[in-house]
């Protein structure tokens, strides 16, 4: 394990992408990842569902700033920033009461109460990883790019045309505020990624959209069950192969000091990528891999086949696919 990396400034990254998509995960991953070089990372939640941190918290909850706010009492730094795994420091901006205001309101004022109180300074956090939810750019969530609060911006994204979607509008969003000040990208977090198409996918829309991939990160059981956990993979499967992809990332985002615009697709062309992506994947319905990789979506475990299923096997998974497609459930 490489340690003591000597850090001249620090360094402030934010990452986006549609909700459930796997920001938090990934972010508390490299959060902790970064925390085990002997870093001083800040992880703060910019998600009103407010659960960024918490498998850094052993899957608890934090106050947020907003609640803490809404309390009328003068707030105590120590009262909004928790120390989680490792001594990384969480922080949740929170979200208005359910039916009430507006959700991106909850980051803005807890940004600048976090600099208000020179929170960055007085910490000293070697990286601040702003987790922030991407579904709209709009005021609020757009606060750490707009305001260059965050310098550097990833983003999370499956294959899935939703998840690029929201990728796509993150894009434009970054390219409006680029000549004012904006935050500038650094890389797509390809997530779940499990085979080949789905990296093919990833890699021609960063293609067509002149931005690089940073890591490919796969789906993995091992996520799951670290979470029932309330733990990172970094804490609860440190030894994982899961564990060193992040490892292997958090790296990646340490020496990647890149910032560009990006050049988001229009709708049209958004339309006529999707369109042509579909025609290639009826092409690749009936492949080994792609069987394969259907069934350990739909049947958690099938993974411990290995990597190369032999004919065997893929018939054995067929047929337990077909079952639970007629049955409804796994037999
Ligand atoms: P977001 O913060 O984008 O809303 P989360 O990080 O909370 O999304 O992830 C949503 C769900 O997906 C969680 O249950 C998480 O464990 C799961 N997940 C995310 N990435 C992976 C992965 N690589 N492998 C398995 N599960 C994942
Ligand atoms: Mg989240």
């Amino acid at each position: 394990m490489i340690k003591q990396i000597n850090m001249t400034e620090q360094r402030s990254i934010a990452i986006y992408g549609k909700g459930g998509i796997g920001k938090s995960t990934t972010s508390s991953n490299i959060s902790a990842a970064l925390s085990e070089l002997d870093l001083k990372v800040m992880q703060i939640g910019c998600d009103p569902k407010s659960d960024s941190t918490n498998t850094l918290r052993g899957g608890r909850f934090i106050p947020t700033v907003l609640d803490s706010l809404r309390s009328g009492k003068r707030i105590e730094t120590e009262e909004i920033i928790h120390e989680g795994f490792n001594g990384v420091l969480c922080v949740e901006a929170g979200g208005p009461e359910p039916g009430v205001g507006c959700a991106g309101r909850g980051i803005i004022t807890a940004i600048e109460l976090l600099k208000q109180r020179k929170v960055f300074e007085i910490y000293k956090p070697d990286v601040v990883i702003y987790d922030v939810l991407g579904d709209v750019v709009c005021g609020g969530f757009g606060t750490p790019i707009r305001e260059g609060v965050a310098e550097q911006v990833y983003t999370v994204s499956s294959s899935d045309f939703m998840a690029i979607y929201a990728a796509n509008n993150l894009f434009k969003g970054i390219k409006k505020y680029a000549n004012n000040g904006g935050a500038l990208f650094s890389g797509i977090i390809a997530n779940s990624i499990n085979l080949p198409i789905q990296e093919e996918i990833i890699e021609d829309f960063s293609d067509r959209t002149k931005t690089t991939v940073t890591e490919y990160v796969p789906r993995s059981l091992t996520v799951t069950r670290c979470e029932l956990e309330g733990k990172t993979v970094i804490e609860g499967a440190p030894k994982s192969e899961q564990a060193n992809v992040y490892r292997d990332l958090a790296q990646k985002v340490l020496s990647n000091w890149d910032k560009y615009v990006p050049s988001p697709l229009g709708v049209d062309q958004l339309k006529e990528w999707a369109e042509s992506w579909s025609d290639r994947l009826l092409e690749q319905r009936d492949t080994p891999q792609h069987v394969k990789c259907q069934l350990e979506c739909i049947v958690p475990g099938t993974e411990l086949l290995g990597n190369k299923p032999d004919v065997r096997e893929i018939d054995l998974l067929k047929a337990t696919t077909t079952k639970r497609g007629e049955k409804g459930k796994v037999v």
